[in-house]
């Protein structure tokens, strides 16, 4: 890696660590693959409630997004902000935490920052090698996402997505062993953010037990406009989708049997991006977030 790189990503993480925005630091960032692990916890805790999840992903959303709507202890980096009570990001920090995590594999045994690997990652609680998606394959069969270990325990799971190839190619093998095994879990497919709300909605209404869904946003208006949240287009989709998942989450408090259940609400993204991309080791690819209304232990 060149010296010039090697600035660029030291500047990019000493910004990420200005303080009042995440729970950690990057030195103690988060692999992603601790989400899976995070849900899992959730579902076999027994506090007498009935465990749920809303999980939402943010597809392309960069650490430093997260600046567009946190207050910080510098004006320099995120402005003279107040903390908006529409924001589900603050709503979730305050609640739990706010945390920088990272995709792209350890430091030592990398894989590309781009959306199958990362919701792969994310999704079974390990990283490619273990997968299978390294490269841009079907999950390996031994390796369950956590919505299908939660079905095979009778939960009622769903992925609600956009993206073709979740459907095509990574979880191709996953989605037909749901349906020959009469799991449920459903996999749907959406033409866009709007029609994937929608989708939330009727699920959160219903019955299912876990719910997790990818918005597009922010990687679409990455790869058309840039990414960063210096471009106004990619900071819009951002702060669109925390309006969006604060009213998700208004819908899960909505619900009659609220009192008896106990929800994790989780946000997330599957990898960051610079210029028009992402897929590189770059520290703007490989640092992600999570926010929860659970504090999170590393
Ligand atoms: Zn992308």
């Amino acid at each position: 890696m060149g010296i010039f790189q090697k600035r660029k990503d030291a500047a990019y993480l000493k910004t990420l660590d200005t303080r009042g925005v995440f729970d950690n630091t990057t030195k103690t960032a988060l692999p992603q693959t601790v989400i899976a692990k995070i849900v899992q916890k959730h579902f076999d805790s027994r506090n007498g409630k009935t465990p749920k999840a809303l999980l939402i992903g943010f597809d392309g959303a960069r650490a430093d997004s997260m600046h567009l709507l946190l207050k910080s202890e510098d004006e320099a980096v995120t402005g003279k902000l107040f903390t908006s009570a529409y924001s589900a990001v603050n709503a979730l920090k305050s609640a739990g935490g706010l945390y920088l995590s990272f995709a792209g594999g350890e430091p030592e045994n990398p894989q590309e920052t781009s959306t199958a690997q990362g919701w792969a990652a994310i999704l079974t609680g390990v990283w490619g090698d273990d997968s299978g998606v390294k490269k841009h394959v079907p999950l390996r069969t031994d390796c369950p996402t956590i919505l299908r270990r939660l079905a095979e325990d009778g939960k009622k799971s769903a992925f609600l997505a956009e993206w073709a190839d979740h459907f095509t190619i990574t979880y191709k093998e996953e989605i037909r062993m749901a349906k020959e095994q009469n799991l449920p879990l459903c996999f749907h497919q959406y033409a866009d953010d709007a029609a994937l709300a929608t989708a939330f909605s009727e699920h959160i209404a219903g019955d299912t037990d876990c719910i997790f869904g990818i918005f597009e946003a922010p990687d679409y208006n990455g790869h058309t406009t840039g990414f960063g949240a210096q471009n106004y287009r990619y900071a819009a989709g951002v702060m669109h989708l925390d309006n969006l998942a604060f009213r998700l989450m208004e819908e899960v408090r909505a619900r009659p049997t609220y009192e008896e259940e106990d929800w994790l609400v989780l946000i997330t993204s599957d990898h960051g991006g610079h210029g028009r991309g992402h897929g590189t080791q770059q520290m703007y690819d490989r640092m992600t977030f999570i926010a929860s209304n659970k504090p999170v232990e590393g």
